[in-house]
């Protein structure tokens, strides 16, 4: 069923052709935005990607491959999203990598990805936005952190101080756009099965020798007490909610969605 309280805006999702990132762009077209997904993958399943967005909800999607630790195809994505639909009201960064190493064995051109894609995007994206959001005086800026943006785990340096890095940004952002209409915040998930938790997945159930099963099992117990995933469709919905009149003074939140990994 299609509504209309985003009708007429326009979502930028970056990183939306998998898991979190689509799951957000669908709860952001369900509410009527136009999207503009972002992200590597296959181009005929990024076209039936983009038709089944204007098939289920009837708004008008497109596409950017521009790549996020890139700054010169991020400036050309967002001069793209803007021609296309008149500007961006609804920036999700999103796009995200990870690598699993100690500090001392980590390849520095992981790091430097890292940093990049998961972090140093978002500031191009958000710079890039913001004089028509304020133009405006209208936006939503969601920074897809983690419960890493929180808390530490051994073995996640470059990822950790990425995701922290972009809950300070969110502040920042909030906060020099306080009062105006254009509010910033962040989102610390916990686990989501996407193929990025997926590789965790496989690599524990070989380092450990058990089945899939019970490597989710595994990885949901040690951090995430309810023992669940949290879902995409879970996010999408945090993510309208954002994006609504009742969400005016949510700024500057790094806010959890994760089983409760962070209350511990
Ligand atoms: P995913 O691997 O399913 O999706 C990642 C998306 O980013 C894909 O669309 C991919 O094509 C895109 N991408 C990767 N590198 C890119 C680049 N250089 N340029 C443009 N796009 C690029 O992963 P996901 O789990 O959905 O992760 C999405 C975000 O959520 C990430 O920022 C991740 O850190 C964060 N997150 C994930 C979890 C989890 O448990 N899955 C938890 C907390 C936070």
């Amino acid at each position: 069923m299609q509504n209309t309280t985003l009708q007429g805006k326009t979502a930028l999702i970056t990183g939306s052709t998998s898991g979190i990132g689509l799951g957000i762009a669908r709860a952001l077209a369900q509410q009527g935005a136009h999207i503009v997904l972002n992200g590597f993958g296959d181009a005929n399943e990024i076209a039936a990607l983009q038709a089944g967005l204007t098939q289920d909800y009837g708004v008008q999607s497109t596409y950017h491959p521009a790549d996020m630790s890139r700054p010169q195809e991020i400036a050309a994505m967002m001069q793209f999203a803007a021609a296309k639909f008149g500007s961006v009201d609804i920036l999700v960064n999103n796009a995200g990598i990870q690598h699993v190493a100690d500090i001392e064995d980590f390849p520095v051109e992981k790091w430097d990805a890292i940093i990049a894609i998961n972090l140093s995007s978002a500031f191009h994206t958000t710079r890039l936005a913001l004089p028509a959001m304020k133009e405006k005086n209208w936006g939503r800026i969601i920074n897809i952190a983690s419960a890493h943006g929180l808390v530490g785990s051994a073995q996640k340096s470059a990822y950790v101080a990425a995701k922290h890095g972009i809950v300070g940004l969110s502040k920042v952002t909030a906060l020099e756009n306080a009062q105006t209409g254009v509010t910033c915040n962040a989102i610390c998930p916990g686990w989501v099965l996407t193929p990025l938790v997926q590789k965790q997945v496989d690599v524990r159930a070989a380092n450990e020798d058990v089945s899939n099963d019970d490597a989710k099992k595994g990885l949901l117990a040690e951090k995430q007490p309810s023992g669940e995933f949290v879902t995409p469709e879970q996010l999408g919905a945090l993510a309208v909610f954002l994006c609504s009149e009742a969400a005016n003074q949510v700024r500057g939140a790094a806010w959890s969605m994760d089983g409760g990994w962070t209350a511990q």
